[in-house]
Parts: structure tokens; sequence; C-alpha cells
């Protein structure tokens, strides 16, 4: 249970980060989620029962501020899911620079921006911090590269900040979901082929619900995963397991 506790979910307003943010609020957090669009977000927070705060991940002073504010409202931070991310289809050749560095500052900085603004608040409450990363942190797979490459860092990055903060008391672990429903995946897993490919690969033989994402995310943020730092918890269905 998170009751008492305070978290930040980027990219709460949809997808995957509204049911992390949703469980916790079920679980008695209270939950600030951030994104982009204040239309969707304002909606998203009434709709939930928690807070909004607009912020774009790829930038650092929008990242801090989200911060501060939310250990101005709410005297301390002990949560940071580190969930707001866009999708990309390429190889290292189709992908244009500009759209690898626009993911890069989304999918990679936004990550390093959150852990690095909310780290000094953390650390005073022994908090902890959940990245979403992917199966493609794990694996390569076909036309992702700069998804692929941004949430490969995502997962080291995961075990090496577990490393420097473990004795300050703060945690820092990852989830690496495979394909779920939600409008990242929408378009693409319209393709019948595309939704062939994914149930080829996943031994479970179907696309992941949110709340299947979102329930193992609540339990790596609580005291019951006390022991477990830098983890990179597959949520996949089994594809990385052959
Ligand atoms: P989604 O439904 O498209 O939602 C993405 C969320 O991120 C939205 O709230 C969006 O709001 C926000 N966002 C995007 N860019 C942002 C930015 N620069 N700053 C702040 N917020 C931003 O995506 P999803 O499928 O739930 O994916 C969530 C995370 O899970 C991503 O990191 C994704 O890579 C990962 N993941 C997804 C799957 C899957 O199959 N769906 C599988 C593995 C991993 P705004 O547009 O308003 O900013």
């Amino acid at each position: 249970m998170l009751s008492g506790k305070t978290a930040i979910v980027t990219g709460g307003s949809a997808g995957i980060g509204k049911a992390i943010a949703a469980e916790f609020l079920e679980q008695g957090a209270s939950v600030v989620i951030a994104n982009r669009s204040e239309e969707t977000g304002k909606e998203t927070a009434e709709e939930l029962g928690c807070s909004f705060i607009q912020c774009d991940v790829s930038s650092y002073e929008s990242v801090e501020s989200l911060v501060e504010q939310t250990v101005e409202e709410y005297g301390e931070l002990d949560i940071l899911v580190n969930n707001a991310g866009i999708g990309m289809t390429g190889t290292v050749e189709t992908t244009p620079l500009e759209d690898w560095h626009k993911l890069m500052e989304i999918n990679l900085n936004g990550v390093v921006y959150g852990t690095r603004a909310a780290m000094p608040y953390l650390q005073e409450s022994s908090g902890t911090v959940l990245n979403v990363a992917s199966v493609f942190g794990l694996v390569g797979g076909p036309q992702t590269a700069a998804y692929a490459t941004a949430k490969g860092a995502v997962v080291n990055f995961t075990r090496t900040t577990a490393v420097d903060y473990a004795e300050e008391g703060v945690r820092v672990n990852s989830i690496c979901p495979g394909f779920v429903e939600t409008e990242m995946t929408e378009s693409e897993l319209e393709a019948d082929s595309f939704y062939e490919f994914v149930l080829s690969q996943t031994p479970i033989n179907r696309i992941a619900r949110v709340e299947e994402i979102a329930e193992p995310a609540a339990f790596l943020v609580s005291e019951k995963a006390s022991y477990i730092t830098g983890t990179n918890l597959s949520i996949d269905g089994g594809w990385t397991t052959h």
C-alpha cells in the first residue's frame, strides 16, 4: 500500500502512465500527473482525482519546476515514475536525425532530467524511482533503432543510478513492458502483419492490458520491494524469455 506517499507520474494523462496513477491512487498515494497537453492533463486529473502540472520532460527547467511545485504543495516527494515517452519506427538510415534527437530528448534525457531533479528530495524521503523502459531496452527489434537505443540506455541508467544511491536509501528500478494497448501502439497494431508478429513473439499470445503493467509498477515502488534495486522487470508475456 502507498498511503502517505507522494508520487509524480510523467506522461500520466494517458495509457500506461494513467493506469499507474490510478493504481497508486487506489493504494492511497497522493499523485501528480505531468504531461505537455494541458487539456488532456486536466481532464485526466479530474477523472482520477489527482493533481496535474504541465511539463515537457525534454526541458530540464520544466522538469525541475514540476518537482519543486510538487514538493511545495505536498511537502515531500517519495516516488518518481519516469514514464513519459514517444514511439518511433525506423532503421538507423531511415530515421531522420531530427527525429532521432527528439526521441532521445524525451525518452532518454527526460528520464535523466526527472531523476536528477528529484534525487535531493528522494534522498530526504528514502524514496524511489521507477523508469518505464521496454522489451526493446533488453532486446533488439525490427525498425526500432532510436526507440530501442534510448530504452537500452534507460535500462543501464537504472542499474548505475541504483548503485550510486543505494547507500542513500533510494531504490531505482525499471519495468520493461511488451506490447500494451495504448494510443502509442494503436496504429501499429492495426496492421495485421505487425499484430501477428507481436503475437508470434509473445508466448502468452496476447497484448497486455494497462492494468497488468500498473500493478507490478505499484509493487516495485512499495515497501514490499524494499530489497529490490537496479532491477529491470520484464512484463512482456514471455517475449524476452526466448
Ligand atoms: P501514450 O498512451 O502515447 O501516452 C504517452 C504519455 O506521455 C502521454 O501522457 C503524453 O502526453 C506523455 N508525453 C509524451 N511526450 C512527453 C513529453 N515530452 N513531456 C511530458 N509528457 C510527454 O504512451 P504509452 O503507450 O502509455 O507509453 C508510456 C511509456 O511506456 C513510454 O515510455 C513507452 O515508451 C513505454 N512503453 C509502452 C509500451 C506499449 O506497448 N504501449 C510498451 C513498452 C513501453 P502529452 O502528449 O500531452 O505530453
